[in-house]
């Protein structure tokens, strides 16, 4: 082989201020190797080398910058953290194997044994199961309150709450709540706030400037985008990150896998793009079934007969890629609704470039008794609806058709 002495080309700056969200999401974190490649490498490599022994011995001593074993980071990997908090606006990132390793990692960091837990009710149901099943086991108590209501959030309080947590719109009924009120609740309380920002996604909502301490993702959905990886991601202040996260992670091993986050980083360059279409999509779903006789109720952040409109205005760009409904008939009624669609997949996903319905009380919270069910809304004709980036014409033209057959 010829004598290639490579020198690393300089990487292009990493973020510059003056970069709108959208250049962000196609540059922002870029590492170029000393080949020079256009598009990001994927660093698929577990551990590191170094050249000799007094170098290895002052990467593991100090804070050199340079990696060590991709548990604890990875240059794929760090690519995306940096460009999504970029976008974000966080000082941190740190990305996780799955939505709910991120869930978990920014539920459990800050707590400890004794201290309390306030979230809303309206959560994916995972998410409960950590608050109602798992932390218990550690001596975490939880209070669930329903997220609209900011008296609840105020009465919860004890002189050991420390964290509170919710996301919005929640799943599946798309209700939003007040996250510059509940943050203000919370840190009145002494208490951090962490927020599920997956419904709304980053290009629509910014919890961060809303006040919220902390925000995470199942990158698995909108970010990836095309349904193929899972992966998730917390954002945060830096000190948030160190004091209650970085450790964990560290020890404990959830990392995502350079494949995924490669994948992850390149769907980034393609989020706003996407989201704008689904948004538009969902927009004209939501349009095109309201009013319908068989739909008996329709929820749709976007429109001016959301039971919250004033706080979508407050805290939202712009509606979202889903739409709830509840189907004519009950079970049977959103039964045959689903069995009539050519188009639209069953299926209990979210955020695909594929449109998907989802029947919330078969699938994603069969795990509560049919009581909680009512509670949050959630009847056995309710219909989640994910935008795909199919012509719009073609996705209302299917969920029209299929609602005759109801
Ligand atoms: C999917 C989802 C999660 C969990 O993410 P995974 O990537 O499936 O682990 C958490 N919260 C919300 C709102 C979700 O939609």
């Amino acid at each position: 082989m010829s004598d290639q002495s490579f020198a690393p080309l300089s990487p292009p700056d990493p973020v510059r201020p003056d970069w709108h969200p959208e250049t962000r999401l196609v540059h922002a974190g870029t590492l170029r190797s000393q080949f020079g490649e256009t598009s990001e490498a994927m660093f698929l490599t577990q551990g590191f080398v170094y050249r000799t022994a007094e170098e290895c011995e002052a990467r593991f001593a100090g804070p050199s910058g340079g990696f060590l074993y991709s548990r604890f980071s990875n240059p794929t990997v760090a690519m995306l953290e940096h460009r999504m908090a970029a976008f974000e606006g966080a000082e941190a990132a740190r990305a996780t194997a799955s939505g709910m390793a991120a869930v978990t990692a920014a539920l459990v960091g800050p707590v400890k044994a004794g201290d309390h837990v306030v979230a809303a009710k309206q959560l994916f149901g995972s998410c409960r199961w950590i608050l109602e099943d798992y932390l218990p086991r550690f001596g975490v108590a939880s209070t669930l309150v329903d997220g609209r209501d900011l008296d609840q959030w105020r009465a919860a309080v004890r002189p050991s709450t420390r964290l509170f947590f919710l996301e919005s719109p929640t799943n599946p009924t798309l209700e939003v709540i007040d996250i510059a009120a509940v943050a203000d609740i919370a840190h009145a309380a002494g208490a951090v706030l962490v927020v599920d920002n997956v419904f709304a996604t980053a290009v629509w909502q910014s919890p961060l400037a809303l006040g919220a301490d902390c925000v995470v993702y199942s990158a698995t959905k909108h970010i990836d985008g095309q349904g193929r990886c899972m992966g998730g991601l917390i954002l945060a202040s830096e000190k948030f990150i160190q004091d209650h996260v970085h450790m964990l992670l560290r020890q404990t091993g959830p990392c995502l896998s350079p494949f995924n986050a490669w994948v992850m980083l390149k769907g980034l360059e393609t989020l706003s793009l996407r989201v704008e279409r689904q948004t538009a999509t969902a927009a004209a779903v939501a349009d095109a079934l309201a009013g319908h006789p068989k739909i008996e109720r329709l929820v749709y952040p976007g429109r001016p007969d959301h039971p919250q409109a004033d706080v979508v205005r407050k805290q939202m760009r712009a509606g979202s890629t889903l739409v709830a409904f509840d189907v004519a008939g009950g079970k049977a009624g959103s039964f045959r609704f689903m069995n009539a669609l050519k188009l639209a997949a069953i299926t209990n996903n979210l955020g695909d470039s594929k449109s998907l319905v989802t029947h919330p009380a078969i699938t994603t919270h069969q795990r509560l008794s049919a009581a909680e069910r009512a509670e949050l809304g959630i009847g056995d004709g309710l219909i989640r609806f994910s935008a795909g980036l199919e012509h719009k014409d073609d996705v209302v033209a299917d969920l029209l058709g299929a609602l005759e057959k109801v």
